[in-house]
């Protein structure tokens, strides 16, 4: 896993801590108070003042978790200052990165963010986000990786650890429970410890003790009452005492909101969209606080401590700085890393019929049949013709969907990606499909501003008689688009739709108010599936859609914001060059009426939700309800098969040995074979169950999973180990890890509803 960069290790790194610690307390006491105060707030939109008579720089940040974003002035949030040298590689959303199960990908895509940030020469990169996608509804879904803990655990480690090879620190957000934007900034989510610690800590754990994130941001929300930003349950005690992490908690932005609360809670750096730096809680007023001894400068210290560690760790400071790396952007090897990952986070949904891949004959020019006793004089023979219908057939996404947008050097759209890899012997022949009203140029998008068609269409808007008109309007160019759409596909040998969301829908700052397709497209695909049964559909968007076609359509699949080369790497899926292994990281319910939310109403509300649903999240909750989804978690289809056998378990080292050494607890080992004849890769997820214990557990858990490359006819044995926690539970009487020796279940296949191989294990 670890890349030419990890090998050469920063030597800071391996000085003792307390000579480091030596040289921070020595500039600490050289700073002024002042000084002090001002490392510790923004003095523009993304970055810190520097203290230039000590050498200090400023502490520079950029979003986001999908490319390093665009420049802007420091005094001016909302508009890109709109230099040539700051387009870069577009990489892959959260989301998509989650759905190709492949670690060590995330490891190359954090590696790749990281050095195109240092080659922009930031030291903080504002990501990954790694919330867990409670409810199908948040618009920043796209952004989060997976419904279950332990997926985004396994996925953020060595994202993160890619990043800061690069010596440039990851941010990882928002900690904690950040799951709606609906009344982001204040909200109070209410949780239950045990919910915390099994649902929502995980991936921040992770981060902070396995990873070791040199920076982390708060979320907006309260949680159980206190604001994030100065929360000391969450911040002192779990965050700093209990998990010992010593690096720097950076404000999400205008999320502080006292000086005192948030002066006197672990959190170190002030940051904001507002340009009056001067008089951001953690300037001015914490000067005055500290003045007044209302809050003691002891812990103004804590948090320069803290920030000088993290600029000693980046090499910013000290005689090491000269060598720190100085990153690259836009280099042909991130471009290329970005395809082979966007291959891999492709799911194959259904594939009836064996619809996909359209190869061979199915693309070849064929001569027309002529009547009895024409003359057969060769004439050019007739070109296939590939109908690609649907606005995310051509549309490009980086620009858009808030602080994650990205100004890519480039995008390759699906048609463009068909058209590259078929070239001159096909006719691809494009209709948007479905009309979008007020539709704009995605470097136009204003991401704050509501978009048009839900301002019209949604539940939103008062009904009154303009709207209606509007709503007329509309309906009538859906009709006319729809015509058009409907008669090219007659005229077609395949059809393809590629439809879904688009950051109008995956966005920040608001939530989607239902799971239906937007724009009209159920009917158009209705429209299309009965013209041309074999069509291909192609489902692009951050989070799950109720698809009421989906027993009608044969081939479908689903396509997350997946950066710069996602059109190539659908085409080469589509037309079989490459096998689809990407898996779901989160369930599909039939329904939103299906979802823990649905049923008890806690999702999107304003000031108060509490997760009712407790640990039942995701595949926990559909397996507990015994609801069936439209497709599961872990689900993903192949142009091959596997046949999985052989499975053994076995204890392999005694609990107090596993507890200290983070050694496997127990090991299964099992064959895996390709019996197909096409190369291809199996996720093999491993889910664990404990059906007699004191408290009440899910029916199973994803506890280990692996990715397994196969050529035809070729088998592997592989090795699952588990660790303690993948039989624990989180005693809220005990406020400890609890686990109870006995028997446990192991259920291993390639979803959490198709498990072909079981067995049990005894824990002594
Ligand atoms: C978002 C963060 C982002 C920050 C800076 C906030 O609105 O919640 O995720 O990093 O803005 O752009």
């Amino acid at each position: 896993m670890e890349g030419k960069a990890g090998m050469q290790k920063n030597n800071f790194q391996n000085r003792t801590n307390a000579e480091q610690e030596e040289r921070i307390e020595q500039l600490l006491q050289m700073l002024t108070l002042e000084e002090k105060i001002s490392m510790i707030h923004g003095m523009g939109v993304f970055r810190t003042a520097p203290v230039e008579r000590l050498g200090i720089p400023s502490l520079r940040m950029s979003d986001g978790p999908m490319g390093v974003r665009q420049e802007f002035l420091d005094d001016d949030i909302n508009h890109p200052v709109g230099y040539s040298d700051d387009f870069v590689s577009y990489s892959l959303s959260n989301s998509a990165l989650a759905a190709t199960w492949n670690t060590a990908l995330a490891y190359e895509c954090g590696r790749i963010l990281g050095e195109e940030a240092r080659g922009r020469g930031k030291d903080v990169i504002l990501g990954p986000g790694i919330n867990i996608k409670r409810d199908p509804l948040c618009g920043r879904n796209f952004e989060y990786m997976s419904e279950d803990p332990y997926l985004t655990e396994t996925l953020t480690v060595p994202f993160i650890k890619g990043v800061q090879e690069c010596d440039v620190a990851a941010c990882v957000k928002h900690f904690a429970v950040n799951g709606q934007e609906t009344d982001r900034f204040c909200v109070d989510t209410r949780v239950e410890q045990r919910t915390l610690r099994e649902i929502y800590f995980p991936g921040f754990e992770a981060a902070v003790k396995k990873a070791g994130t040199l920076t982390l941001m708060n979320a907006y929300n309260r949680l159980n009452g206190t604001h994030c930003s100065e929360n000391k349950k969450l911040l002192n005690d779990i965050l700093r005492k209990e998990w010992g992490y010593d690096g720097v908690v950076i404000s999400d932005w205008d999320s502080i909101h006292t000086t005192k609360g948030a002066g006197e809670a672990a959190i170190d750096v002030e940051m904001g969209c507002r340009t009056d730096f001067d008089e951001y809680y953690f300037a001015n007023p914490l000067l005055e606080a500290v003045k007044k001894g209302e809050v003691d400068e002891e812990a103004v210290n804590a948090k320069v401590r803290n920030v000088l560690r993290l600029m000693y760790r980046l090499r910013m400071l000290g005689e090491e700085a000269p060598d720190r790396k100085q990153g690259c952007y836009n280099t042909l090897e991130h471009q290329q890393g970005i395809l082979k990952a966007a291959r891999e986070a492709i799911v194959l949904l259904k594939n009836e019929d064996k619809v996909l891949p359209i190869t061979g004959e199915r693309l070849k020019p064929v001569w027309k049949k002529r009547a009895k006793g024409e003359d057969a004089v060769l004439t050019a023979p007739v070109k296939k013709r590939i109908a690609v219908i649907g606005h995310n057939g051509e549309h490009n996404h980086a620009g858009g969907g808030g602080s994650a947008e990205i100004k890519a050097l480039y995008e390759i759209s699906p048609l463009l990606g068909l058209k590259k890899a078929l070239g001159g012997n096909v006719d691809i022949v494009y209709e948007q499909g479905y009309y979008i009203p007020g539709d704009k140029d995605v470097n136009q998008v204003n991401w704050a501003e509501p978009c048009k068609e839900r301002l019209i269409m949604g539940k939103e808007t008062k009904v009154t008689l303009k709207v209606q008109e509007e709503r007329r309007e509309i309906e009538e160019q859906r009709r006319i688009y729809r015509e058009r759409a409907c008669k090219l596909a007659k005229t077609a040998d395949e059809v393809i739709f590629i439809g879904g969301l688009n950051h109008d829908y995956d966005t920040e700052g608001r939530d989607r108010s239902d799971m239906k397709l937007p724009y009209g497209q159920d009917e158009l695909i209705e429209e299309l599936l009965a013209i041309k049964p074999d069509t291909v559909v192609v489902m692009m968007a951050g989070a799950s859609v109720e698809m009421p076609w989906v027993h009608k359509v044969k081939a479908l699949l689903w396509c997350y914001y997946s950066g710069m080369a996602a059109g190539d790497a659908l085409a080469e899926i589509i037309l079989g060059q490459v096998n689809p292994s990407g898996r779901l990281p989160e369930t599909f319910p039939v329904s939103y009426q299906d979802t823990p939310a649905g049923r008890n109403g806690q999702f999107g509300r304003e000031g108060e939700i509490v997760l009712e649903e407790g640990i039942f999240v995701g595949y926990r909750h559909y397996e507990k309800e015994k609801i069936q989804p439209a497709f599961a978690f872990g689900h993903g289809l192949s142009y091959t098969e596997f046949t999985m056998e052989k499975l053994r378990v076995w204890q392999q080292n005694n609990v107090s040995e596993a507890l200290a050494e983070d050694a496997p607890l127990v090991v299964a080992e099992l064959t895996i074979k390709n019996t197909g004849n096409t190369a291809g890769a199996e996720v093999v997820q491993c889910y664990v169950s404990d059906k007699e214990s004191q408290a009440i557990r899910p029916l199973k858990e994803l506890k280990a999973y692996q990715k397994v490359f196969l050529e035809p006819g070729e088998e592997k044995q592989i090795r699952l180990p588990f660790t303690y926690r993948a039989f624990a539970y989180y005693g809220e009487q005990e406020q400890d890890w609890v686990l109870e020796p006995g028997s446990f279940e192991l259920h291993i296949g390639n979803s959490s509803a198709d498990c072909t191989l079981h067995a049990r294990v005894e824990i002594v």
